[in-house]
């Protein structure tokens, strides 16, 4: 297998794009299309404020380093903390130093402090799926740290493979309102309260970003979240990965298929809303967030008693 710039031995082959790498090249075709990416869709303005949604993991860090390295003095990095034992206080600990080492400016925020409680807690009472909690609650945090940092954008680093599969996920649940939502620049309408969220990896496969990750020697990143297995989205990954293995360019399909369907519905107007009881953005009358905290201290009211 040879380097398809250089003809030297290539140490990734990404069949997708139908092309091999060396270490120097894969470098600068990583890096030169996520910048094509985040310059295509104008994710980035030069006035902008970005606020980096850094959980410790490849993606985000790759993604922190690459957006501060193109827009510097723009870029801040934000944690949130869910409480989650013998796994977060690993990562933030690899966010800190890394955000040392950078010059970052660096906050972060917990479910505890945030909430009112840890998803460790919620897990033990509610029997829901971890991760629909987590997420609820991750949005919920970020999108007001950021506002807070007076952020104009915020970067998550959900990749090729994360957003075939949200895309996959929202189809299999009929979660229309979310699958609309999705995108490179995600939220259909602005408002000072909801900040706009970018995507800047998301042409760049998993694989590609754990590469890219080890050549530039960033910190490991070994840590898996224990409540991975309980995932919807495992199940999916799983399934996408079996499936790319003998059709390889399926999730970049899925994500290519899902852009051209909603640069049309992206026309029709779109309105925000906001939640009764807290007041930030959402789509319906109270958010999740709410519904959530009520059924946690609901369940705290009433120990002993088990739902149906
Ligand atoms: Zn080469
Ligand atoms: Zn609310």
């Amino acid at each position: 297998m040879k380097c398809s710039i250089c003809k030297e031995k290539a140490v990734i082959e990404l069949n997708y794009l139908k092309k091999a790498f060396c270490k120097e090249h894969f470098i600068d075709s990583f890096e030169e299309r996520v910048k094509k990416h985040v310059e295509k869709n104008k994710l980035v303005d030069k006035n902008d404020k970005i606020v980096v949604g850094v959980s410790g993991g490849k993606d985000s860090l790759t993604m922190l380093y690459l957006l501060n390295k193109w827009y510097p003095g723009q870029v801040s990095a934000l944690t949130v903390d869910e409480g989650i034992k013998n796994y977060r206080e690993h990562t933030i600990k690899i966010v800190e130093k890394f955000v040392k080492e950078w010059g970052i400016n660096y906050k972060k925020l917990s479910f505890k402090e945030g909430i009112g409680f840890s998803l460790d807690e919620i897990c033990k009472k509610l029997e829901g799926i971890p991760c629909s909690y987590c997420g609820v609650f991750r949005r919920y945090l970020l999108n007001k740290g950021a506002r807070e940092m007076k952020a104009t954008k915020i970067a998550i680093g959900h990749n090729l493979d994360d957003e075939a599969q949200s895309i996959m996920m929202n189809l299999f649940q009929h979660g229309l309102q979310r699958f609309v939502r999705m995108g490179p620049l995600s939220g259909v309408v602005d408002n000072e309260k909801f900040i706009r969220r970018i995507k800047p990896l998301r042409e760049i496969t998993e694989k590609e970003t754990r590469a890219y990750f080890f050549i530039k020697k960033f910190p490991h990143d070994i840590w898996e979240c224990p409540y991975m297995q309980f995932a919807f989205r495992h199940n999916i990954r799983k399934m996408l990965n079996d499936y790319e293995k003998d059709n390889s360019g399926t999730k970049a399909n899925i994500v290519k298929s899902y852009d051209s369907f909603i640069k049309k519905f992206k026309k029709t107007k779109y309105n925000i809303v906001f939640c009764e009881k807290c007041k930030e953005p959402t789509s319906s009358n109270i958010c999740r967030a709410c519904i959530i905290k009520e059924e946690f201290y609901e369940r705290t009211r009433n120990k002993g008693k088990t739902k149906n």
